[in-house]
Formats: structure tokens, sequence, C-alpha cells
């Protein structure tokens, strides 16, 4: 099935918590590598086989710890390309399996040379507590991975009852999936297919490579719950988009807070509890006025996001303006509570 979302909804909402005002996914994200054997021209990580940074193995395993006292269930590998730390995956994934947490690898599938060595390996993290691969593909990561390993992955995780996310993004008049795989083929795959945000490695393609919806400023609101995710280098972001790396929505750094504090800074972000109930509609355009500057064309609302987290006089007026609307809004909400007491009390 295709869902052509602008960013995937492949989270499940029975999968998550409210913590605070956020809905919050029940799987915590560990970036452990940013090593990678692409450079896709669309990496937000900067990812590449020159890129050593890594989470200690030790570091991992106390954040596993961490996560399950704290109530995470799963954890969602990712990096860089976790795969080439194959050996550190099943000693990650041995200690989830005592600790009865499961566990998503995302992946480009360079390691899938033929069918069997792929399911192999699935088979092998799989009986330690894989249950979902998302794996990435499109024109940028053809370049580095051919369709057709890509596809053995496919036929493997398959065949190994191992889910498959396919994540994949297209720049304006660029290739899509189809131009690789028959729908027959992708049927049997929950694909995510969306336009290439700016971020990364694709702020330097021209702004006219990229596809924008109709509105200019993009509608809705965060579209996901949030994932706590922790890059290689510590920091701890609140999702895992790739527009979600920046300084203006950073939550922490493992190497000095504890999970715990990592969390109770996730709820009390007023700017996160902003954006996920109302979006950038309302406040964006009167921020540009305000700091007179004219508003680009946005991909999505991560797009708007990344723009925010990415100009830090932007985000530090976005954040005050936040706070008095949300002094404003909690003094409304408090009114009319004390109202309809009123009311209630007139009536008996
Ligand atoms: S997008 Fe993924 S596969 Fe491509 S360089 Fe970045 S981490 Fe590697
Ligand atoms: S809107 Fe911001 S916080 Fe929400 S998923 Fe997108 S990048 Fe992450």
């Amino acid at each position: 099935m295709i869902y052509n979302e602008i960013y995937p909804q492949g989270f499940d909402l029975a999968h998550s918590i409210k913590i605070g005002n956020s809905r919050i996914t029940k799987t915590l994200g560990l970036l452990i590598t940013n090593t990678c054997n692409a450079t896709c021209d669309l990496c937000c990580k900067f990812s590449s086989p020159k890129d050593k940074g890594r989470i200690p193995i030790e570091e991992s395993e106390k954040v596993i710890h961490e996560a399950k006292e704290y109530g995470f269930t799963q954890i969602g590998f990712s990096g860089g390309e976790v795969m080439l730390h194959y050996k550190e995956l099943l000693e990650l994934g041995k200690i989830l399996n005592n600790y009865e947490m499961t566990f998503t690898i995302a992946t480009n599938g360079y390691w899938a040379k033929d069918v069997e060595i792929a399911k192999k390996k699935l088979n092998e993290l799989k009986s330690l507590g894989l249950v979902v691969i998302l794996a990435s593909f499109d024109e940028s990561h053809s370049e580095f991975i051919k369709a057709e390993t890509f596809r053995n992955l496919l036929i493997a995780s398959k065949e190994c009852n191992v889910e498959v996310e396919l994540h994949s993004a297209y720049y304006k008049n660029g290739k899509k999936l189809k131009d690789y795989f028959t729908e027959d083929f992708l049927k049997d795959y929950k694909v995510y297919e969306s336009p290439v945000i700016r971020a990364g490695r694709a702020l330097t393609r021209p702004i006219e490579d990229f596809e924008y919806p109709d509105e200019k400023l993009p509608v809705g609101t965060c579209p996901t719950p949030l994932q706590p995710t922790i890059n290689y280098d510590g920091k701890v972001y609140p999702c895992c988009s790739v527009a979600g790396f920046t300084k203006n929505i950073e939550i922490g750094n493992i190497k000095n807070d504890s999970l715990f504090d990592i969390m109770g800074n996730i709820k009390n972000d007023q700017f996160l509890y902003y954006i996920q109930k109302f979006g950038f509609s309302k406040l964006l355009p009167k921020i540009a006025d305000d700091l007179n500057f004219e508003l680009p064309a946005f991909v999505s609302v991560c797009d708007a996001c990344y723009f925010v987290g990415k100009n830090p006089k932007v985000a530090s007026r976005i954040r005050k303006e936040i706070d008095l609307f949300l002094q404003s809004y909690l003094l409304e909400f408090i009114d009319n509570l004390i109202e309809k007491n009123k009311i209630e009390c007139n009536s008996h």
C-alpha cells in the first residue's frame, strides 16, 4: 500500500503514551552511528563513510536500561547505517531480549547482497526481538544501493515475516518508486512516499528542485506523536523526522541528563505543545511581518519546523509569542471553567 502523505503517519497511536500535553511513542530512537556506506544528497545527518560519530555500546546499554525503567517498550535503531555494526546490534538485541523489549532498525539495505544472506541476518535479529524494518530507497539512495539489492531486502523481510515500512522521498520531476518497482511488487509493503524536505545535505539543491503543496504555509500540526530520539553525539530531539535535528527543539543530552529529566523537558516544552496543537500557520506570518522577512514556501509542517529551528532569531521570537498566547489561552480556559461551574451551581 502506498501512503502519499507529506509525512508518514506510521506510528501506532495505541503504541504511545500521553505525557503532560504531548503524545509520545513507546519507542525510543537510538542513533548509534553516523557512519554510512552512502552519502545521499538528501541526508539530513550528513552521514558518510568518513564520519566516525558513534554512541559507545556501554552508553547504549545505559540508555536501554533507563528506557526500560521509564516504560519504553521498544528501541528504534537508526544512523547512519546501523547494519555496518551488525555484531553490536546483536549484542544490544540480546540486552533488549532480556528486558522483553522489541526493536526496529532503519537501513538502506546495502547488505542484502542476496535473499539468503538477508534472511539469515533478519532471522538472527528477529529471534532477538526485531519487529519492523524501516527501509529507505529512492533516486538519491539508488546512487549507492542497487534497486536489485534493495529488492532482496524486501523479499527476505516478507519471507521472514518481518514487517517493512518503506520510506522514499522524491524531488520535483525526480524519479519515484514506481520507476524502480512495480505496483504489484510494492503492494505487500507499507510505503511512505513524500517530497524531499529541505534539511541537511538537501539544502545544497536549488529551491526549484522541491515539490511544494498548493498552500504557501503548511496547514496542520506536528504530524506524529513525538518519538524522543538520541543522536550519535548524545543530543536528544523530540522526534525522528529528518527535519527534527535543530537546536530549537533539542531537549537534552544523554551525556549529562537522565532520561527521566529529558522526558520532563519534553513535557514542559511549550513550543512542542503548541505545534502539536496548533501548527505554524497562525504564528509564522505574524513573526515574518514583525521581523520583516519574506516567508519561503514550505514542503510540509516539518519543513516549517526546520526553518524555525535553523533561524535562532525566529525561534526565540516564536517561543516568546507562544508563551504569551498560552498564558491568555490558559486564562480563557480558566474563565470558561468558572463560568461553566457557575451555571451548573445555579441550576442545582
Ligand atoms: S540518507 Fe540514510 S543511507 Fe543515505 S547517507 Fe544518510 S543515513 Fe546513509
Ligand atoms: S513538526 Fe517538528 S517536532 Fe514535529 S515531527 Fe516535524 S520536525 Fe519533529
